[in-house]
């Protein structure tokens, strides 16, 4: 494997300084925030600009590399603040080619990103959270509990690590880069540092990730899909169903016991409707083998979905992930076909979705903070 000789992801601001969390993290503030704090330490308007390009369009993780800004200056940032708080811990290659990265926050607490290439596009899967809160039965990030919400500054610096580690600090990707926060974390239980984060890196001068190259998914967390069917300039929206009985969903997902099916489905027809022409929406369906496959419960999906009068949703089929702590098995392929074909018969669109880093638990529902298969360790050196 290409390793960058920058040595992108390590951050050499970090070792020289001891208490991260003290310092102002300056990659999650807004071109606003940011001119605010330069005024504040007495600084012009365009120095403010300087280093967000800087920090997000070049990818720098250290003032000290800001070589276009005085020397002075670089020294009063780094007395007061930081551009980078995450180290990575260790790195995982899969045989497909994704790479998990599993990270630290300056508290010490864990945090992973998966980059998952494609012929001609990259996508970057970030967390929004340090473990989870939810209680999904199928998913091993949940046997982490939740830890902590992510900094909008620390959702940030995971696609920067991700990008430098990748093309190298600072080189421009040659493909447009795609976000799913599908990582750890229920994204709309940290719902303004995710949106904040998103905004800041869809600046045309920094990361330029336009919204609709965004997907979010949710568990179902109702009032925020409210709120995020308001939102001006806002990335896709998945949902995570995994099954269209409320029986089964309560086992599976118990955030179904607060927010159950059809209040769920209202919010999404609700969401629905502030669709654009041509723009869809995903159900994502996490195919457990014996448990919500059957044919049965092919047909009771449409037929709910049918009864809330979707017209612009489309069921992404997950096969289930397994691992030993989990006590589920994915379905046989022929049945995960079958599934797919009674809900395109009966026209609702289905995609059946290829897992990526399976090997070095990097797909969905297995990240948990996993230090092995330990293929490439990149901090010890
Ligand atoms: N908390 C959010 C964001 C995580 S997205 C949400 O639940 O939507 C992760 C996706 O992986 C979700 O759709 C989840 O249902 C799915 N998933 C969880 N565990 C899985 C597993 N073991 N195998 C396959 N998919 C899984």
């Amino acid at each position: 494997m290409k390793r960058n000789k920058s040595g992108s992801v390590k951050s050499d601001g970090w070792d020289k300084i001891r208490n991260v969390s003290e310092l102002r993290h300056l990659t999650g503030l807004t071109r606003t925030e940011l001119i605010e704090y330069f005024g504040e330490m007495g600084e012009p308007r365009f120095r403010a600009d300087q280093v967000f390009r800087a920090l997000h369009e070049r990818r720098l993780t250290a003032f000290d590399e800001m070589t276009d800004l005085p020397k002075a200056l670089r020294e009063k940032l780094n007395a007061s603040a930081t551009a980078t708080t995450l180290r990575v811990e260790s790195k995982y290659t899969s045989v497909d080619g994704t790479r998990r990265f599993l990270m630290r926050t300056a508290d010490g607490n864990p945090v992973e990103t998966v980059y998952i290439p494609t012929e001609n596009r990259d996508t970057i899967c970030f967390s929004s959270q340090s473990g989870c809160a939810l209680k999904c039965d199928f998913c091993l990030t949940a046997k982490l509990g939740f830890i902590k919400n992510m900094s909008a500054g620390e959702i940030i610096e995971q696609i920067i690590i991700v990008l430098n580690d990748v093309y190298g600090v600072g080189n421009e990707t040659p493909h447009a880069t795609n976000l799913v926060a599908m990582g750890e974390g229920e994204p709309f239980l940290n719902f303004d540092n995710l949106i904040k984060a998103l905004n800041i890196m869809s600046d045309e001068n920094g990361l330029h990730i336009v919204p609709g190259r965004v997907t979010v998914s949710t568990a179902g967390i109702v009032p925020k899909i409210y709120e995020f069917a308001q939102l001006d300039r806002r990335p896709n929206l998945a949902i995570s169903l995994s099954s269209a009985d409320d029986a089964l969903r309560d086992k599976l997902m118990p955030i179904n016991k607060r927010w159950p099916i059809d209040d769920l489905f209202k919010a999404a027809k609700v969401f629905e409707g502030t669709l654009k022409r041509g723009e869809r929406f995903t159900f994502e369906y996490v195919l457990l083998g014996g448990i919500n496959d059957s044919d049965e419960q092919a047909e009771q999906l449409v037929e709910r979905l049918q009864r809330h009068g979707f017209t612009k949703a489309k069921i992404n089929l997950i096969p289930h992930n397994p691992a030993e702590q989990l006590d589920y098995h994915p379905s046989a392929p022929e049945q995960v076909r079958r599934f797919k074909e009674i809900l395109e018969s009966r026209g609702v669109s289905a995609y059946i979705r290829t897992p990526r880093g399976r090997d070095i638990y990097a797909a969905c529902g297995q990240l948990a903070a996993k230090q092995e298969p330990n293929l490439v360790q990149i901090q010890s050196e």
